[in-house]
């Protein structure tokens, strides 16, 4: 009797799941396995949140596999070490695993390669599983990834995707010992917040469902007004892989009256495959600048500190830092305008920013984050990097009714309309009354600072 091992890893999901396939065809025994990898949790990339929603993501992974005729099984230790175990026990000629970005992923897939071949077993690679297509698939001529999103975008929406596949009817163990099914608390110490959304494939996949039927459409016009709340809220499900990008996709573009909306929402989850092929070709990225412009960020731990705490007095980005520590997810809109907040205005270390967004971000993904914030920061693949995001302005325009704002800031709440904006216009004794700080930094003399140091005037 053959029997494989799926090693899950950012693929938390039984449908549209290419390794699962693959393995379920190679050998009529299979051992889903996941280990709860301490090289993982050693890096620091464990917190509560995304603890939280993995432990969710596993026991609907195990209640969809016992549904099925089988279960998951759980290891703890190194991830190498422990699928070569799991290997050896059982038997398995070969193990399956998905393809990742991250220096991380490259590196375990390499060593794994050569565990396995050391025991006369074969690893066996997939793409296109946490991305609908793979890095290195589509490149320039004479490069080996795309530096720039918009010719990139535009060999990606001409590639044709692989067809979505459905769920394994059965999948059938050989005897093997497992690990119970781990808690937040076995993964990560400290409470989740509280605005946390529950994990796993099936809730991932009803509130794909209600997108598509009622979100998508109105996506074009929506999706960068704050308030409004209207994008898809999808990330940390494709994140661990609850769901399939190529799923997501082609529904998308199936849901055909949905029009501009479908365009828009599916340019999207191109840029998450553009950010993906920067990484897996550079994955220095991660720490290094992807183009150096020679900064000396600043250093000021009392305004670092005000910045993650959302005090900073600018209200549309105390806003977002509060929503991010209380939902463990932030508005993209919001996101990019904290970051030019704390790169431009302030000129601190993007690598600053992203750790804090690591710490409390349930869909923080090495290559979305670190080379988002590069973006924003100037130094990764902005065809614009000196732009600066003005607080003001973005808030006027993505909050045009200070709804966002007064929600998120409560000290603020009865200052009406766009007036919530800009309190330190307040009067003596109404500004007196109000327990909220005055701008940690004038914009004019933070433009000009960055201006400086970059050399651009
Ligand atoms: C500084 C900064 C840090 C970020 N960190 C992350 C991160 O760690 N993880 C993450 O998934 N996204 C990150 N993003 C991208 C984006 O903000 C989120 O994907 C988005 O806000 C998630 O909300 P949504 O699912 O409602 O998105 P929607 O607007 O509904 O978009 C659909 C999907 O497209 C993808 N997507 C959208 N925008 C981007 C983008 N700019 N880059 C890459 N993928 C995108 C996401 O998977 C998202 O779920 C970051 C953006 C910035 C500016």
């Amino acid at each position: 009797m053959r029997v494989t091992v799926v090693l899950f890893t950012a693929d938390l999901r039984l449908r549209d799941n290419p390794v699962l396939g693959a393995a379920l065809r190679a050998a009529e025994r299979v051992v889903p396995l996941f280990v709860i990898d301490s090289g993982i949790a050693r890096a620091g990339f464990v917190t509560p949140a995304r603890a939280a929603f993995l432990a969710d993501c596993l026991a609907d992974l195990d209640e969809g596999l016992r549904a099925r005729g089988g279960r998951l099984v759980v290891r703890a230790g190194d991830v190498v070490g422990e699928t070569c175990r799991v290997a050896a026990e059982t038997g398995a000629t070969e193990v399956h695993l998905a393809s990742g970005a991250s220096g991380y992923a490259q590196r375990r897939e390499e060593r794994l390669r050569s565990a396995l071949a050391a025991d006369g077993r074969a690893l066996r690679v997939h793409d296109a599983v946490t991305t609908a297509v793979a890095p290195g698939v589509l490149v320039p001529s004479g490069k080996d990834h795309y530096a720039v999103f918009t010719p990139y975008h535009r060999r990606w929406s001409a590639e044709r995707l692989r067809p979505v596949s459905p769920a394994p009817r059965r999948v059938e163990l050989p005897r093997v010992r497992s690990l119970p099914l781990p808690g937040p608390g076995d993964l990560a110490r400290g409470p989740a917040p509280a605005g946390l959304p529950k994990g796993g494939e099936s809730e991932g996949r009803r509130r794909l469902a209600a997108w598509l039927r009622s979100g998508l459409s109105g996506y074009a016009v929506a999706h960068d007004d704050l308030a409004a709340d209207a994008t898809s809220r999808l990330s940390p499900y494709l994140r661990f892989g609850c769901l399939s990008p190529v799923e997501v996709i082609s529904r998308a573009r199936r849901a055909a009256q949905a029009g501009a909306g479908a365009e828009a929402f599916v340019r999207q989850l191109a840029w998450r495959d553009f950010h993906h092929q920067v990484l897996a070709a550079v994955p220095e990225a991660a720490h290094r600048d992807y183009r150096p412009r020679h900064d000396r960020w600043r250093t000021d731990p009392d305004e670092l500190a005000a910045w993650r705490a959302g005090m900073t007095g600018y209200p549309v980005v105390d806003a977002a830092m509060r929503q991010l520590a209380h939902e463990g997810w932030m508005h993209n809109r919001a996101r990019m305008l904290v970051a030019s907040f704390l790169t431009k205005t302030l000129y601190h270390d993007w690598r600053e920013g992203a750790g804090h967004f690591e710490g409390l971000l349930v869909d923080a993904d090495v290559a979305d984050n670190r080379l988002n914030w590069q973006w924003v920061a100037g130094t990764g693949n902005d065809t614009r990097p000196h732009r600066v995001l003005n607080p003001l302005v973005q808030a006027r325009r993505f909050d045009p009714r200070g709804e966002y704002v007064r929600h998120w800031v409560p000290e603020l709440a009865a200052l009406p309309g766009a007036a919530v904006h800009t309190p330190w216009r307040l009067d003596g004794p109404e500004r007196a009354a109000l327990r909220y700080p005055a701008p940690i930094v004038g914009l004019t003399e933070g433009l000009a600072r960055f201006r400086r140091a970059r050399e651009l005037d």
